[in-house]
């Protein structure tokens, strides 16, 4: 294949290439350690579906019942959510709708890396405002870099993947308001933040985009189902470029079921997920040369004196975590939070090594 055979944008792109894992405590991904299947009514719920879903019919192209039950779970109308084959398909039917090239897409760093990807993709010009010391985003510069290129596109990610900080509402709204255009707030972790989300001031701003997920909090990262809530206008919109069929049958079913115990699994997800973060966090603040960023979410940013060293030590104990390129994030570790008993056990080897660099 001659390389001029591709689009000029993606030219320069390295083939994404995930690591083999060989490791049998994988907490590299902000993945849960439940299965939905397990909850015997859930299962049920699915089954039950199932036997009513033909496999030779297309998917409902809108999943018109899974978007009122989601609408449902958020607290907003059904023509303002529009489901998709993850928040990844969200984040690129957005850019897809709203970037020409030449355009400005503003977020900040260290995040998700997608937006920027998708953005330059479409020949987009990304913006990026660093982080303050501490991984506390520089509210201020933010706002200003708002008015000042009034972006296309802007996207908050909140909580933050990969640093875990939550900005509260009214910085969110500031945002909005300050913004002529979109803004879109990746909202992937919130079920861990214990905070409302900017849904609840979703009839206020015709420029709001939130982007959720089923992947997280619920367990589902296996079926890709997550939705985008706007008002309808905005859902419209991102409606124009979507595949006919995104989210297929078998996702749909497992989505429904999840949604109908939606209390269930929450109530019985989260708050471990929380107390396991809350005691992680505990004993690694007390290791004198490790830094713990504080998180609302169900990872834990880690800066360790000697990255590559803390990564071999997890893996020689089977443990896989998340480490980074990325100048801005040297030294770190992103953990996922599971269990206690795993956190616990990534916390003794983290602590055992970080004493070898004292
Ligand atoms: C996981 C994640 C998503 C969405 O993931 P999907 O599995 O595609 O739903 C979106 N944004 C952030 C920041 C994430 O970490």
């Amino acid at each position: 294949m001659k390389n001029n055979w591709l689009r000029k944008t993606i030219r320069s792109f390295e083939p994404y290439v995930v690591p083999e894992i060989r490791e049998h405590t994988v907490i590299n991904a902000n993945e849960s350690p439940y299965n939905i299947f397990d909850f015997p009514k859930v299962k049920e719920d699915f089954l039950a579906r199932l036997a009513k879903t033909p496999s030779y019919h297309y998917p409902d192209p809108f999943a018109e019942e899974l978007r009122a039950a989601l609408a449902k779970y958020v607290g907003c109308k059904a023509d303002e959510v529009l489901v998709g084959n993850g928040g990844d398909e969200i984040i690129s039917l957005i850019m897809n709708t709203f970037l020409d090239p030449g355009d400005t897409l503003l977020t900040h760093t260290p995040t998700f890396d997608i937006y920027g990807i998708d953005a330059e993709v479409l020949g987009a010009k990304v913006i990026t405002v660093p982080d303050l010391d501490g991984y506390r985003r520089d509210r201020d510069a933010f706002l200003a870099k708002i008015k000042e290129v009034q972006p296309k596109v802007t996207v908050l990610c909140n909580p933050n993947n990969p640093t875990g900080e939550l900005l509260p509402l009214d910085y969110v709204e500031a945002l909005l308001k300050a913004a002529d255009n979109l803004v879109v707030i990746d909202e992937a972790y919130l079920e861990f933040a214990g905070a409302p989300s900017i849904i609840t001031k979703l009839s206020e701003y015709d420029n709001l985009i939130v982007i959720r997920t089923l992947s997280k909090a619920f367990g589902l990262a296996g079926c890709r189902v997550g939705y985008g809530v706007a008002q309808k206008e905005v859902i419209d919109a991102l409606g124009l470029t979507k595949l006919v069929y995104n989210l297929n049958i078998l996702s749909q079913d497992a989505a429904l079921a999840a949604m109908d115990y939606a209390d269930e699994i929450l109530a019985h997800n989260v708050p471990p997920t929380i107390a396991a973060r809350q005691r992680f966090c505990e004993v690694l603040a007390e290791v004198p040369n490790l830094t713990v960023y504080p998180s609302a979410t169900n990872f834990v940013l880690v800066r360790v004196p000697d990255g590559p060293a803390m990564v071999e030590a997890l893996h020689q104990a089977d443990i896989c975590v998340r480490s980074y390129k990325a100048a801005d994030l040297k030294n770190c570790l992103r953990i996922t939070i599971t269990t206690d008993d795993v956190a616990q056990k990534v916390a003794a080897v983290m602590k055992e090594e970080a004493a070898k660099d004292a």
